[in-house]
């Protein structure tokens, strides 16, 4: 996966941040302690003496190996000695030790050579961000939801979907089914997908979302080089991400480069096992027209269909609500 530089470039400061606050903490911890307990700071100093008397001997002898090997041997029982100390004054043994966020690599993102899983988590979510960073997410909760905007005809089967959504959103995991919402523009599709949104977020999970309009066009920008972020990374964000959400499918500018891009979308994401949540006014028929057939028919056989019918309710608030 690629990420834009200034994601990296922010990724690795939190992670230099995150390193220098701990190992600040644990210096300050070190001198406050040792003031305490000074026997502990003479234990400190001859186990660094046996490191300088290493480096002496490797300069200086002829055959420094039986020394050295003494110095190993000091070097260890020193160590010994400082845990046996903490642990008998009732502290933890590495509690002199900086307490990094990340044990793995002590929070400079790599472990021998190769990218830590903590970097990899900051460099999605800071990129996640990044694209989402327009979008209404924080607008639309579940509570915020008006059932009795809804025609009498429509409430029984909107309250159904409400509550559908309510419960996807409370037991989601990285690996439910994707959803297909259909129905006229106004009828809450977009609400009840960022309320979604919303919710899974809370639960820690990254998610993408962007109206189909804006999301293929900045794919096209970036695959095309004419955008702002030359790097490319909405093109793997949209892959990565543990929900997707797209807005309005359909409402786009629709190219064979679009066509392709969805594709690729959908199938992946259903090849990994990832939830996408699509919205949009296109009946079945209408998927393959507009788009084609493989396309129509990953979402309707792989997807579950939820019906938003009514009239639109925007008449009835005069707010944008889809
Ligand atoms: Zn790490």
């Amino acid at each position: 996966m690629t990420y834009s530089s200034s994601t990296v470039s922010k990724a690795l400061a939190t992670l230099a941040g995150r390193k220098e606050k701990a190992e600040e903490e644990a210096k300050s911890r070190k001198e406050e302690f040792i003031k305490a307990h000074p026997e502990y700071g003479e234990i400190e100093a001859k186990l660094s003496q046996t490191g300088v008397d290493a480096i002496k001997a490797v300069m200086g002898c002829k055959d420094p190996k039986e020394y050295i090997e003494s110095l190993k041997k000091d070097n260890l029982k020193f160590q010994e000695a400082k845990k046996a100390f903490l642990t008998a004054n009732g502290f933890d043994e590495d509690y002199l030790e900086p307490a990094y966020h990340c044990k793995k690599c002590k929070d400079t993102g790599y472990v021998e050579g190769v990218i830590c899983e903590c970097f990899e988590e900051l460099l999605n979510k800071l990129s996640a961000d990044e694209l989402s960073v327009k979008t209404p997410l924080q607008l639309s909760r579940f509570e915020d939801f008006d059932l009795s905007l809804y025609r009498d005809s429509a409430k029984q089967k909107m309250s159904d979907i409400y509550n559908f959504c309510v419960e996807y959103a409370k037991t989601f995991d990285r690996n439910t089914y994707s959803l297909y919402m259909f129905g006229n523009t106004g009828l809450g599709k977009t609400h009840l997908s960022l309320a979604i949104a919303a919710e899974v977020i809370k639960k820690g999970y990254s998610v993408v979302y962007g109206s189909a309009h804006d999301f293929f066009g900045m794919i096209e920008r970036e695959r095309f080089g004419r955008s702002e972020n030359p790097d490319g990374t909405t093109g793997e964000t949209r892959i990565n991400r543990d929900v997707l959400v797209i807005d309005d499918l359909g409402a786009e500018f629709v190219t064979q480069f679009t066509v392709s891009e969805l594709y690729y979308i959908v199938d992946t994401r259903l090849a990994k096992g990832y939830p996408t949540i699509i919205s949009t006014n296109l009946k079945a028929d209408e998927l393959e027209k507009t788009y084609n057939e493989r396309i129509a028919s990953r979402i309707l056989y792989n997807y579950y269909r939820l019906d938003f019918i009514g009239n639109d309710i925007r008449q009835a608030l005069d707010v944008n609500l889809d």
